[in-house]
């Protein structure tokens, strides 16, 4: 994994250098996605490189590529790195230039993209993991997929000091999301998840699960849910980009449903898989 994108050209990663007032360093002022890639090939690439642009407009960012070019970029960097099934990692900042916090009406954004080592969490699939709940203590622009993630960084801190793998969050007692995932219940039959505002980032395997349950039929609502729904409800599982679809089978050292994964989500794995393989070819 030696290649990098950086500022339009594909060069050794030696070669990609930040300056040190860079706005992405010292604000966080910046924008990422993580797609994921499977046998060489990323899986969703459009429906990334759209909520990037989005969240690029969200924080008057003016990325100067074109969508094309960034997605000829990104497949010309998984020829040449010959890549498998990994994590491409894509970052946009506003660029360099003297510390103020005015918004630059010169500064040349930087961006930089580059593969990162990530096999499928299979196991984790299959026998779920553990999550604890904590406040909800980030911003009100969840929807921007932005750099500065220090809430989420001090969310996961709990998740990880309690041995889990998740911090779920909560604001007033509504669950939003994970600090890095979307969070989904079932109860009765049917699914519900935080509606797509600010509140939450509207993940793409979320979307990707949402078209699924349409698909087949399934009943689902984009309906928020409590902390003690989520405590009660049959099934509850996790969704990203990284993770895929994982279940969540202990919340705060209490079983959800039997403790074990349960059929629905089982079941939307399965369809999520397909989903891959006619995209991405099998696995
Ligand atoms: N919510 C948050 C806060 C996240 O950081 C992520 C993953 N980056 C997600 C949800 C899941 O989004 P996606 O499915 O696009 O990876």
């Amino acid at each position: 994994m030696g290649k990098v994108i950086f500022n339009g050209h594909i060069v050794d990663r030696k070669k990609a250098l930040i300056h040190i007032e860079d706005r992405g360093f010292q604000f966080g002022d910046g924008i990422y996605e993580v797609i994921r890639v499977y046998n060489g090939m990323p899986f969703t690439l459009k429906e990334h490189i759209d909520r990037l642009y989005s969240s690029a407009q969200k924080i008057y960012l003016e990325i100067p590529y074109s969508q094309q070019e960034i997605m000829d970029l990104i497949i010309n960097l998984l020829e040449q790195e010959n890549a498998s099934t990994c994590n491409l990692y894509l970052q946009i900042s506003r660029g360099v230039v003297p510390r103020n916090h005015v918004i630059p009406k010169t500064a040349s954004p930087t961006f930089v993209s580059y593969l990162m080592p990530g096999d499928r969490p299979v196991n984790l699939m299959k026998i779920g993991g553990k999550a604890v709940i904590t406040e909800d203590l980030r911003w009100h622009y969840c929807d921007i997929k932005s750099i500065s993630l220090l809430g989420a960084v001090l969310a996961k801190k709990k998740a990880t000091d309690a041995g889990c793998l998740e911090a779920i969050l909560h604001r007033s007692g509504i669950i939003t999301e994970g600090s890095s995932t979307n969070v989904w219940i079932v109860q009765d039959g049917k699914l519900f998840t935080h509606p797509a505002d600010q509140f939450i980032l509207n993940g793409i395997t979320r979307q990707k699960v949402i078209s699924l349950l349409a698909i087949n039929q399934l009943p689902f609502a984009e309906t928020s849910f409590t902390v003690e729904q989520l405590q009660r409800a049959d099934e509850v599982f996790l969704t990203s980009t990284t993770m895929e679809i994982i279940p969540i089978v202990e919340v705060d050292g209490v079983k959800i449903g039997s403790g074990t994964p349960g059929d629905i989500t089982r079941k939307l794995q399965t369809l999520f898989e397909k989903e891959i393989e006619q995209e991405c070819g099998p696995f």
